[in-house]
């Protein structure tokens, strides 16, 4: 069977605001594209977002104090460069938005602007509280009408085929991918002048996530293997309270909610008393990496499974109005949250770090670029502004789309097949689930929200074995979804211990209980490949 599609100019890999900016950007300028992405198109973290894209539109805002906020979240670490180009380059992001067809939120004839923790203004642009949704959508819908842009759902990326891996002299390029077709179970040969990862973030590799279950690092993991550098990969941004329960996989419970008065309580197994006062004088409405710690190190402390947010103050026509959709979610599982106070976990939210890029959003493989969540462009520095993150995935792939246009076109190299000899199945499934259940739950306990040398060392060391034998079912049997995800985050997990055990000392995202203090001249911790 012949496994190669015929070569396009570029191949973007994931369909989230990124990816379909990308694929737009290069479409409209007549460049043929093909778009892979490994479910369906509208899976993906984009759709998620709730709050919204942050851009100096305001009467009183200015460029200058965006970029404040956003090196002040950024914890001296924020490469000021990727700031000054993001922020400016917002309010045009905005309105090409607006031109693919994304209504965002009016008032009159000016877009409505809401404020959000961290902003010294309003200018966090949304249409309503479905902000990503709106965008998937519009841009999705741009992207399948569009005659340049070929689709490829469920075509799952499984590695970029690069000139040093062929053997081929020179200096390091990326010449197309291997992608397992799931209708098919085959893999195919992709070539492409340039290849775009836009796969998102990597939420998967910690046991509780508001991500989908998309976000397993894939494009980390193979930008690494070909040989690209990744910064800052120790900073995780979590989320202080995701609804906690069985049936409840990933549902955020938004911080509007401490706003309102909500409190956390410890378990009534633990004494339901509050605990936030104890840790920090603001109490609730603290900073979300503050309010994250203390619930970890409540839980920890207790050895409970969850703390409650408890907003019973407030009646059931308030949570109406201003929760319906939290309210109707906690009911769906049983939970009036005008009666009883809702089960809450911190959870991994956004990776700040990623495959290294330079301002055209190219990777140090020529031909291979990263955007959106699967990048370190150096915006978010040690942990990110609200709302500067769908902003990001449009100013880069911008950028990125920018710089392929003017590449010369090649006559695409001619490719190897993959190589099939791997014809048996795995005979146990039950290992990779196994696997990934390990993975998740030692990531949380080892190297979650706060840190110690020991916790890193332990986790260092069960990734090693891990890693061995995911290496050996990789060679051995005919790949799967399954087994490919895993690779990917034990490689993910393996590039976040190694970067957390380079920092000593704690900023940001960060928190090490052996290096407590911020050190006086910061650096993004860089790993190259060996
Ligand atoms: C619950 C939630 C709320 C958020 N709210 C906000 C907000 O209000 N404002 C804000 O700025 N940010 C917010 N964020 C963060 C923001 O949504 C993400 O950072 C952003 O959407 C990432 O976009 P992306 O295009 O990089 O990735 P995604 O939208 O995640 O898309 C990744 C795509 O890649 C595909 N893919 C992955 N691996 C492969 C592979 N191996 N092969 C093929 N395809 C692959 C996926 O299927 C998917 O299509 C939120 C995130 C979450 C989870």
């Amino acid at each position: 069977m012949n496994t190669h599609v015929d070569p396009f100019d570029v191949l973007v890999v994931g369909s989230g605001l990124a990816g379909l900016t990308t694929a737009l950007e290069l479409a409209n300028g007549g460049r043929r594209v093909a778009l892979i992405t490994k479910r369906s198109a509208d899976t993906g973290a984009t759709a998620w977002a709730q709050g919204g894209i942050a851009a100096v539109l305001g009467a009183n805002d200015d460029f200058a104090q965006h970029e404040a906020d956003t090196h002040q979240a950024g914890g001296g670490l924020c490469d000021a460069h990727a700031t000054r180009l993001t922020v400016e380059r917002a309010p045009q992001a905005i309105r090409w938005l607006q031109a693919q067809g994304v209504a965002f939120s009016q008032e009159g004839q000016a877009l409505h602007l809401t404020r959000e923790g961290g902003h010294s203004q309003r200018r966090i642009v949304h249409a309503a509280d479905f902000t990503g949704r709106a965008v998937q959508e519009a841009l999705l819908q741009r992207a399948r009408e569009h005659s340049a842009i070929e689709w490829f759902e469920h075509h799952m990326l499984v590695d970029l085929i690069t000139s040093q891996r062929l053997g081929a002299p020179g200096p390091n390029r990326c010449l197309g991918a291997y992608v397992l077709n799931e209708a098919t179970d085959t893999v195919q040969v992709f070539a492409a002048r340039a290849t775009v990862l836009a796969t998102g973030g990597a939420g998967k590799v910690y046991l509780y996530t508001t991500n989908p279950d998309t976000a397993t690092g894939d494009g980390v993991a193979a930008a690494w293997r070909a040989g690209c550098r990744v910064a800052n990969m120790e900073f995780v941004q979590f989320h202080p309270t995701c609804l906690f329960h069985p049936h409840a996989k990933s549902f955020l419970i938004s911080e509007a909610v401490r706003g309102e008065g909500g409190v956390l309580r410890l378990p009534e197994s633990a004494g339901g008393t509050r605990f936030m006062p104890a840790h920090d004088a603001r109490a609730e409405l603290a900073p979300r990496d503050v309010v994250a710690r203390a619930i970890d190190f409540e839980m920890k402390r207790h050895g409970v499974d969850c703390v409650y947010l408890d907003i019973t103050h407030q009646s059931a026509t308030f949570l109406q109005h201003h929760f319906p959709t939290i309210r109707a979610r906690c009911a769906e599982l049983g939970i009036d949250i005008a009666q009883q106070p809702i089960p809450v976990v911190p959870a991994a939210h956004y990776s700040c770090g990623g495959v290294m890029v330079n301002h055209q959003a190219a990777t140090d493989v020529a031909g291979l670029y990263a955007v959106g969540e699967t990048a370190y462009t150096g915006l978010h520095g040690a942990n990110r502004l609200a709302s500067n993150s769908l902003l990001e995935c449009v100013v880069y792939a911008q950028l990125a789309a920018a710089h392929i246009a003017q590449l010369e076109p090649e006559a695409s190299a001619s490719l190897p097949a993959w190589d099939d000899s791997r014809v048996t199945d795995a005979d146990e499934q039950v290992v990779i689930a196994h696997n990934w259940e390990e993975l998740r739950r030692f990531m949380w306990d080892y190297v979650g929200i706060v840190r110690t040398n020991k916790r890193l060392e332990r986790a260092a060391h069960r990734i090693a074995l891990l890693h061995q034998e995911i290496q050996e079912f990789y060679a051995s049997f005919h790949v799967t979804r399954d087994l490919l995800e895993l690779r990917n985050l034990v490689q993910v997990a393996d590039l976040i211990v190694q970067s957390a055990q380079q920092r000593h000392e704690s900023r940001g995202l960060h928190f090490s209980l052996d290096y407590p203090q911020a050190a006086a001249n910061p650096q993004p911790s860089v790993l190259r490949p060996a």
